[in-house]
């Protein structure tokens, strides 16, 4: 029998991992596990479609009853966290799991489960990064500095990843991460 796996897709603010990841949701051989959050809300945004949101001591009460498999101050004084029962439940049939989350989550993920996949989604370059998070109106300027200043860094550690997957294209980009999870969670011959 397949064996579910934890698929860990990471990148940069603003480089279409939400388009990419609504995408592969197509498929019911994964499912996304929602992250808790303490970020204020978006226009658009739900909660616990796109995120469980939270007050920073709810955040905190979490972190206490070890709800938590990892968790992060991804920006400062905002915290984002991977419960345990979204993703435990989960691979308890036998489904995927993916996990949109932050480099430091990604490498606490790989160290509690070895055969986690983790893909780095990347832009084309840093130019058309700023561009897009300009364009997407979500942020404010100091909150989009902070987020082109994280994609520097971020950059630089994608050699932690297994898979490096460039988005100039949607399309083309998700046909590669669908043909990524498809050859790791093959039956293995024995
Ligand atoms: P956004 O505020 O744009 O929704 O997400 C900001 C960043 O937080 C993204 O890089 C995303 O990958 C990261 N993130 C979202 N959920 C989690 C989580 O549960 N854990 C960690 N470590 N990072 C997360």
């Amino acid at each position: 029998m397949k064996k579910a796996k934890l698929i860990v897709i990471s990148g940069p603010s603003g480089v279409g991992k939400g388009t990419i990841i609504k995408n592969l949701l197509k498929s019911e051989k994964h499912k996304l596990a929602i992250s808790m959050t303490t970020r204020p809300i978006r226009e658009g945004e739900k909660h616990g479609v796109h995120y469980y949101f939270v007050t920073k001591n709810e955040f905190i009460e979490n972190i206490k009853n070890n709800n938590f498999i990892e968790y992060a101050e991804v920006y400062k004084g905002i915290y984002y966290g991977t419960l345990k029962s979204e993703v435990e439940r989960t691979l308890k049939n036998n489904i995927n799991v993916i996990l949109e989350i932050d480099i430091e989550g990604a490498l606490n993920i790989k160290k509690i489960y070895k055969d986690a996949i983790l893909i780095f989604i990347e832009p084309p370059s840093i130019e058309e990064l700023e561009k897009r998070l300009r364009e997407r109106k979500t942020e404010q300027e100091d909150k989009i500095i902070e987020r082109i200043n994280k994609a520097h860094y971020e950059l630089k550690m994608k050699d932690k990843y297994d898979y490096i997957v460039i988005n100039d294209n949607v399309e083309k980009a998700t046909k590669e991460i669908e043909n990524i999870i498809e050859n790791e969670t093959k039956e293995k011959v024995k």
